[in-house]
């Protein structure tokens, strides 16, 4: 096998649900998000290991991925974050997939998938997305009585969930946040005035949990008769957010995640093979690293079809022999190199570390997404197909 792997710690996921929950209760219930393949992290490890650990929703993006998940987990309900795609209603019902929904052809394609499928009223759950702020998706607050009728007495559809993204929920003085709560309590109260009835608000993802808002989102559920679900996804990996602007003083559930949340991935290769250069050596495509004195490099098996940012070349290091190694040259498709001139015994065959620890040195996914201008999501997501994941 070609050595470039992620190492997946299904315990430390484990153990992340569990904390998370208990951070939430008994506020709030927790809805894992393990959409686009657990965060890169694998969906086939990472489903089952939170669902031993507890969970009793997951969140995918898509049918797609949504039937996946199911066959994972025949028993735990399986939301989808993106809504469903036209055409698609039939799967979602047969597969028992809850979308969440707000266009109303979404609405009209799924009464009539759960009407021909032979659903009896009110038993096809729906989750109504509410666009609080965010302009992505969701029901225009001023134009949700239009989606009233849908859930009307006879309907096989049953509005389960008030739903909405809080978008600035990194933000430590919560002011977006509390204008989307307040925004969505409006909504709510026009939603029991229509006469109908939503189990849960569904609101609020990793950032919103550690920033303690599992309490003021639970207290708008509770004054409209509801229970609280939150969705968290980067914190189950063991990953903080970033709070920016951050806390002046750090609230309890933050500081505890920081103490208590283990990275789940840990992301390897090997040394392909070690070369000494004289001077003058020109290193990778269009040569952009030239020798100054006579070097040792080793060429590592990753590169950005792997998911290694291609902007990373001769900007950072990675981990061999417990040390940091400058990435040297351009990062190519299949390759790096590293520059082990400092580093005595580097061999063929040594470990390289990404992601993770090795030694008293650790890389990590924020680390990545520093050095690449991107977010610790995007690092994760973008670890190519080919690199295999195994559980450790
Ligand atoms: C991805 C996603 C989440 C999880 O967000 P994190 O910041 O990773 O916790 C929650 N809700 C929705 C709708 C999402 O798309």
């Amino acid at each position: 096998m070609r050595p470039c792997w992620a190492e997946i710690r299904t315990r430390a996921l484990e153990e992340n649900f569990r904390f998370l929950a208990r951070l939430a209760a008994p506020h709030a219930e927790l809805l894992a998000i393990v959409k686009a393949n657990a965060y890169g992290h694998s969906l086939a490890l990472c489903a089952p290991a939170v669902v031993r650990a507890g969970a009793k929703w997951l969140g995918v993006t898509s049918v797609e991925e949504g039937i996946a998940a199911r066959a994972l987990c025949p028993d735990t309900r399986v939301l989808i974050t993106s809504g469903i795609a036209r055409g698609q209603a039939a799967a979602a019902i047969l597969f028992q997939i809850t979308p969440i929904a707000w266009e109303l052809w979404q609405l009209d394609e799924l009464e009539a998938a759960a009407r021909a499928a032979g659903a009896s009223p009110g038993s096809v759950p729906v989750h109504l997305e509410i666009d609080t702020g965010m302009s992505r998706q969701g029901v225009l607050p001023g134009e949700i009585s239009a989606v009233f009728s849908r859930f009307a007495p006879g309907s096989p559809l049953r509005l389960e969930a008030a739903m909405t993204h809080l978008f600035a929920a990194d933000e430590a003085d919560g002011q977006i946040t509390r204008e989307q709560l307040a925004c969505l309590d409006g909504v709510l109260a026009r939603i029991s005035a229509a006469g109908l009835f939503a189990e849960w608000l569904n609101v609020g993802a990793s950032a919103a949990l550690l920033a303690g808002q599992a309490q003021p989102i639970a207290e708008l559920a509770a004054r409209h008769g509801m229970k609280a679900l939150l969705r968290p996804g980067l914190a189950l990996y063991g990953v903080v957010p970033e709070f920016d602007p951050p806390f002046d003083s750090k609230p309890p559930s933050l500081a505890a995640a920081l103490a208590a949340l283990e990275p789940v991935l840990a992301w390897k290769s090997s040394v392909v093979g070690v070369r000494s250069v004289p001077a003058g050596a020109t290193i990778g495509y269009n040569g952009t690293f030239v020798a100054t004195e006579p070097m040792r490099l080793a060429l590592v098996a990753v590169g950005y079809a792997d998911g290694l940012d291609r902007s990373l070349g001769n900007r950072f290091h990675l981990l061999v022999r417990g040390e940091r190694a400058p990435l040297v040259g351009r990062v190519s498709m299949d390759q790096s190199v590293l520059d082990v001139t400092e580093i005595p015994g580097v061999q063929a065959g040594d470990e390289v570390v990404l992601i993770g620890t090795q030694g008293s040195e650790t890389i990590s996914s924020q680390d990545h997404a520093r050095a690449s201008g991107t977010i610790p999501w995007e690092v994760f997501t973008r670890i190519g197909a080919r690199v295999a994941r195994t559980c450790v």
